[in-house]
C-alpha cells in the first residue's frame, strides 16, 4: 500500500474538519430547534394556533369528503334515474309489441274466420249445385225410362204438375180456352200450364200468306205477279204441310188428333196441336222438337191440357 503523500494528508484532514464543523453546527442548530419547540409547546397562543391548523385541516378534509360523496351520490341519483327511465322504456316498448302482436293475431283470426265462411258458402254452393244437378239428372233418367217404357208406367211425380202463372187470380178466359193468350206472360190473368199432356202445342207452325192478316194478304194480292192466292191454294199448301209434319211427328207415338188454328189473329196465327195416344209420345216429340227448326223457324214447343177442339180451332 502506498502512503499518501503530505498533500493528500492535507486535504483529508481539511475534510475531515469541515465535516465535525458542519456536524457541530447541526447539534447546535437542533438543540436550538428543540429548545425553540419546547417553548412554543408550552405556548398556550401556539397550542391554540395548532389546534386552530387542526381544526381547519379537519374540516377542509370533511369538506373535501363531502364533495365527493356528493358527487356520488348524484351521480347513483342519475344511474338510477336512467335505470328507471330504461325500464319504463322496455316496458313500454313490450306493451306496444305485444298491442302490434295482439292486433296482428286478431287480424290473422278474422281473415281465417272469413277464409272459412267463404269455403263454407262455396261448398254449400257446389253441394247446392251439385244436387240440383244430380236432381236434374234423376229427373231425367226417370223421365227417359218413362219414355221408353212399354208398360203402363205413370209419368215422374215433376211432370205431374200444373204451374199457375198467376194462382191469385182467377183463370184467363182465352188460354183456357184456346191455350193460347195474345197478352202471352204479361196477362194478369191465371194461365194453367201443364208439365206434361198428351197435346202438344207448336206455336205458328203452319205459315201461310192467306194466313198473314188482310194487309198483307191484299199487298199479295196486288203485286207486280198478279198472284191471286185463294183458298184452295191454301188447302193444297196445308195438305202438303200436313203431309210433311206428320209423317215426322208420328216417329214419337201414335197420333190420335192433328189440328191447326186457321185464323189470322197474330196470337193464334198457324198455331198446331198434336193429340198423341198417350203422355210418353207427347213427351217424346217435346224433347225431340226442343231447339229444332222448320222452315228456318226455330219450334217453339209446349203442353196443352185444352179439353175441346172446337173452342180452339176455327175449322183445320
Ligand atoms: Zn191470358
Amino acid at each position: 500500500m502506498l502512503t499518501p503523500g503530505k498533500r493528500v494528508w492535507r486535504k483529508l484532514l481539511k475534510k475531515q474538519q469541515r465535516k465535525r464543523r458542519r456536524q457541530k453546527y447541526a447539534r447546535e442548530r437542533d438543540k436550538e430547534e428543540a429548545l425553540e419547540q419546547g417553548i412554543k409547546e408550552t405556548d398556550p397562543e401556539y397550542q391554540a394556533w395548532v389546534k386552530q391548523q387542526e381544526e381547519l385541516e379537519e374540516f377542509q378534509r370533511l369538506a373535501a369528503e363531502r364533495v365527493q360523496q356528493d358527487g356520488e351520490e348524484e351521480w347513483l341519483r342519475r344511474e338510477a334515474l336512467a335505470q328507471r327511465q330504461f325500464q319504463l322504456d322496455r316496458a313500454k316498448l313490450r306493451q306496444q309489441e305485444a298491442e302490434v302482436e295482439r292486433l296482428r293475431a286478431q287480424q290473422a283470426k278474422e281473415l281465417e274466420a272469413l277464409q272459412q265462411e267463404q269455403r263454407l258458402r262455396r261448398e254449400h254452393k257446389e253441394r247446392l249445385a251439385e244436387e240440383a244437378a244430380a236432381e236434374f239428372e234423376a229427373m231425367m233418367q226417370r223421365m227417359h225410362e218413362y219414355m221408353e217404357d212399354t208398360g203402363n208406367r205413370t209419368p215422374p211425380s215433376e211432370l205431374r204438375r200444373v204451374v199457375d202463372t198467376h194462382p191469385e187470380e182467377r183463370l184467363c178466359e182465352f188460354f183456357t180456352r184456346t191455350n193460347c193468350c195474345r197478352y202471352g206472360h204479361a196477362c194478369t190473368f191465371n194461365h194453367k200450364r201443364p208439365m206434361l199432356a198428351k197435346i202438344i202445342l207448336i206455336r205458328h207452325f203452319f205459315t201461310h200468306p192467306l194466313l198473314q192478316g188482310k194487309d198483307t194478304s191484299t199487298e199479295y194480292a196486288n203485286g207486280d205477279e198478279h198472284l191471286q192466292l185463294t183458298d184452295r191454294d191454301l188447302r193444297a199448301d196445308y195438305d202438303e204441310f200436313f203431309k210433311d209434319v206428320v209423317g215426322e211427328l208420328e216417329k214419337f207415338g201414335k197420333i190420335i188428333n192433328f189440328r191447326a188454328v186457321r185464323n189470322t189473329l197474330p196470337h193464334l196465327r198457324g198455331h198446331v196441336f198434336v193429340e198423341y195416344a198417350q203422355e210418353r209420345f207427347a213427351l217424346k216429340a217435346f224433347i225431340n222438337l226442343q231447339g229444332r227448326y222448320y222452315a228456318s223457324k226455330r219450334l217453339n214447343v209446349e203442353f196443352s191440357n185444352l179439353n175441346g177442339w172446337r173452342g180452339a180451332i176455327c175449322g183445320t
